[in-house]
């Protein structure tokens, strides 16, 4: 029998994550201070995010250790499961091996409560009870609610009205941990009721809920801000992942020569492959391709500017280096939630910058395609996020047929389904809406970037 998964045990859940900037080819540029465009310093996020977030997203250590307690709560669903999916395989009649590494067993359904947990860790190290953050659609505030009820703390958010409204289970499954969830705008904070008292209907809007968490934690000693990705944090707890999918391919015998996943802010698809980059990067290994694939709806990578640029549609993050479509291009309405993201996490963009990574746009309509084949072949209903990254690994293992190569093919499948019934419903009923923004649109949003040179 050909093996189709490999099972780790609670002792392989990894001690250390895994630090990709000391291994960078180039120095990366500073975070600058939203205001006063100087690079940043910890000062400057004090109060804000705990302590020991803080130090994690100025750090220059390659390997840190993962406090126990944090190990003990991965233990309730890590180490994740790798998953060989031959019978894709078949139907593609590819000489290719697909190995998936499936982030949709925890709790949340996604891969986000790997740091979700641990800057939950942190604010309670800094004796604080309350955490504060946004959410679209909800697999952020859904992955914080739950890692806020496992220390006990109380955990506030704000989500996107229009979501609020149109998509009731991710608030719920939130409350259902024990977490606030307001409609944003709110009447809670000044930037909230300033909105509402100039567009009452407002549906909201990701910068301005962020800008309502971070409002609501800096007004209070007792409160903390998180995020859900970007960061240099966020994907240093990620590489969970990577570490453990290297430990199971070498049980198969295997190393990938391509590493491919879907990218929004790029926290998933750094924790996956940042691993096997250390590898590339050290010069142990020759020859690995890296693939970011993300939606042409919101094409950062691939269409967007490498500049300084605001992660938040509000100008109050640090200004962050990376490809941008511009801090106030609106994406469209597609499903992939997770994926509207008009940048991506400085350390992915240089990389994809440098020529180490490579990035790559699909429609929405490859994209379900690919998640209704995989569904039907190896039986997993996925997130459409993670579908952008299923569509990019069929695509290598037809390169693989048609060079009759059996390349080893690794894809990060992020999440499950389950909340996102409707997404497949307009694809399998054949109204699935697909969308390519304008050139002009990007140009217009590009124009307003600030006023701040990468150095070359
Ligand atoms: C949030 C999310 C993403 C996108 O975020 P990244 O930081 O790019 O990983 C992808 N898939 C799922 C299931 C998500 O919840």
């Amino acid at each position: 029998m050909t093996t189709t998964h490999v099972l780790l045990s609670a002792a392989d859940i990894p001690e250390r994550w895994y630090n990709i900037v000391p291994d960078l080819p180039r120095p990366l540029p500073p975070a600058l201070h939203p205001r006063t465009l100087e690079p940043l310093s910890p000062a400057d996020l004090a109060g804000l995010l705990p302590q020991g977030v803080i130090e994690q997203e100025f750090s220059e250590e390659r390997w840190i250790e993962i406090p126990d307690r944090v190990r003990e709560l991965y233990g309730i669903w890590r180490p994740s499961p790798l998953h060989r999916a031959t019978r894709l395989e078949k139907a593609l009649d590819t000489p290719a091996h697909i190995w998936f590494k499936y982030e949709g067993v925890s709790p949340a359904g996604s891969h986000k409560p790997n740091t979700a947990i641990a800057q939950a860790y942190y604010a309670a190290q800094d004796g604080v009870r309350r955490l504060t953050s946004e959410t679209g659609a909800g697999q952020w505030g859904s992955a914080l609610s739950f890692a806020g009820s496992l220390f006990g703390l109380e955990v506030t958010v704000y989500m996107v009205r229009s979501s609020y409204q149109q998509k009731p289970y991710r608030r719920v499954l939130m409350e259902t941990w024990g977490a606030r969830v307001h409609a944003s705008p709110s009447e809670l904070t000044p930037a909230g009721r300033a909105v509402v008292a100039a567009h009452p209907d407002s549906p909201g809007s990701i910068g301005i809920a962020i800008s309502e968490a971070v409002q609501d934690a800096l007004s209070r000693d007792d409160t903390r801000f998180a995020l859900g990705s970007i960061s240099h944090n966020v994907l240093l707890h990620q590489s969970v992942i990577g570490l453990e999918a290297k430990k199971q391919l070498e049980i198969a015998g295997e190393y990938p020569d391509v590493v491919v996943g879907c990218v929004g802010g790029g926290s998933g698809y750094a924790g996956l492959s940042y691993p096997f980059l250390h590898d590339t990067l050290t010069g142990a290994r020759t020859g690995t391709r890296f693939v970011a694939v993300e939606p042409e709806a919101c094409p950062s990578l691939t269409r967007g500017s490498y500049a300084y640029d605001y992660p938040d549609t509000a100008s109050l993050s640090p200004v962050l280096p990376m490809y941008t479509l511009g801090h106030g291009f609106v994406p469209a309405p597609i499903h992939a939630g997770g994926l509207r993201h008009h940048g991506s996490s400085p350390t992915m963009c240089a990389l994809v910058e440098q020529g180490y990574v490579t990035a790559r746009a699909v429609s929405q309509r490859d994209v379900f395609g690919a998640a209704v084949r995989f569904a039907r072949t190896e039986g997993f209903v996925m997130a459409p996020e993670s579908a952008h990254g299923v569509r990019g690994a069929i695509d290598e293992a037809l390169a693989a047929k048609e060079a009759g190569e059996a390349r080893t093919i690794l894809v990060h499948v992020s999440g499950h389904g389950n909340f996102d019934m409707a997404a497949y419903d307009s694809y399998l009923a054949g109204t699935l809406a697909d969308y390519e923004p304008e050139q002009a649109d990007i140009d217009r949003a590009l124009a307003d970037l600030p006023q701040a040179k990468l150095p070359r």
